[in-house]
């Protein structure tokens, strides 16, 4: 049996007559950008999380740089953050000249741990930013309380939380802007690059606006602010709503598969992800613990499971980000955490036998 970590042209072919039929729609409408398609999906996913603006974005990427440019973080602040995280986060801070501050992870949920926060902050800290990592959200009541007492900004990177909540308050509501990422194996992925920010604040929604088209303010070609290229194109978004209507469907199907894998798995041979309190989780990954992770990934690949390690290597240990942490040794958890973490497949194409077998493959590494 072959157990592939992705499989996105599965999602294709579950929606091949609608897909075909709106890229076609698109491409010879001559309509390419912020047209009804990118209109209407910014509704939708306003809609689906709650919140007033969503604006329709190039990349995640871009969404983080955008939502740190339109709350004017930039040479000076601190940004609170972790290291266990994709580097698109702590280098969007970086690009604004402001700095990244690392703080440690909770290893039960790979997500900053609360009670070290206010330990972090300085007069110069400008915001906490919490990675919403796998699929749930982060301590996020104790982050805000943290922020509010402090008069910091939540900045979300909600890049792998689509459909996440508290207690059916989604991603997006508790910071003032929250970015969300559809790159292709997100759990809600485009053909391409594609990603959105989500807010209440009309200010920012509006600073948003301009900063994706060049800084351009209420009238055409008059400039506001320093922006960039960055809107999400049509066929893009087309795309993005029809795999939009089966994404609930998805998520579920994710949810069973990693309700098998924590029911069946034993605890004592690996160490299992939680649930925070109160959150639903869209597993986004499913990710397993063990001092033995090198071993047991080769195993699986034997046996024809594809696992992936998210992180390898956490950002402090990068060149480029090696001047904003304090080296090796400095965040004992995240630097354990990336040593043993292993992600198992969990995706919505994936049958229930798929999921059995990799269970059974991963007592049989340890039986073996
Ligand atoms: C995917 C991701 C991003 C970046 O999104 P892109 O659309 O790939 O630019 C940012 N942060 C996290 C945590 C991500 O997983």
């Amino acid at each position: 049996m072959r157990i592939p970590f992705y499989d996105i042209k599965a999602q294709y072919t579950e929606l091949a007559t609608q897909i075909d039929t709106v890229v076609h729609e698109v491409v010879s409408s001559g309509n390419y950008m912020l047209g009804p398609h990118h209109n209407a999906l910014e509704t939708e996913i306003a809609a689906l999380h709650g919140v007033k603006h969503a604006i329709g974005l190039n990349s995640g990427t871009d969404a983080l740089r955008i939502m740190l440019d339109a709350s004017q973080i930039g040479h000076g602040d601190e940004v609170i953050t972790t290291a266990f995280t994709f580097v698109a986060s702590a280098e969007t801070i970086v690009q604004t000249g402001a700095t990244p501050v690392f703080v440690e992870i909770d290893p039960d949920t790979f997500m900053i741990d609360p009670a070290r926060i206010e330990a972090a902050i300085t007069p110069r800290t400008k915001a906490i930013m919490p990675i919403h990592l796998f699929g749930q959200l982060s301590h996020i009541l104790t982050i805000q309380e943290i922020a509010t007492k402090h008069g910091l900004l939540i900045l979300e990177d909600a890049a792998q939380a689509i459909g996440s909540h508290h207690h059916g308050v989604y991603a997006g509501k508790f910071g003032i802007s929250s970015a969300l990422s559809f790159y292709v194996t997100k759990n809600l992925g485009a053909a391409g690059d594609a990603g959105m920010i989500l807010t209440d604040d009309d200010e920012i929604a509006y600073l948003c606006k301009s900063i994706r088209i060049h800084g351009m303010g209420r009238e055409r070609y008059f400039y506001d602010h320093i922006g960039y290229t960055s809107r999400l194109d049509e066929v893009q978004a087309a795309i993005l709503r029809v795999k939009l209507t089966k994404m609930l469907e998805w998520n579920e199907k994710r949810v069973a598969h990693a309700s098998l894998y924590l029911e069946e798995l034993d605890c004592n041979l690996v160490r299992l992800p939680k649930t925070l309190l109160g959150n639903n989780h869209t597993w986004h990954q499913f990710t397993i613990q063990t001092p033995r992770r090198d071993e047991l990934k080769a195993y699986l690949a034997e046996k024809g499971v594809d696992s992936m390690i998210y992180y390898p290597v956490p950002l402090h240990f990068h060149k480029p980000y090696a001047e904003y942490g304090n080296g090796p040794g400095s965040l004992p958890i995240t630097e354990k955490v990336s040593k043993e973490v292993l992600s198992l497949p969990v995706h919505q194409h994936l049958q229930p036998e798929q999921i059995q077998y990799v269970i059974e493959q991963v007592h049989g590494f340890f039986r073996a």
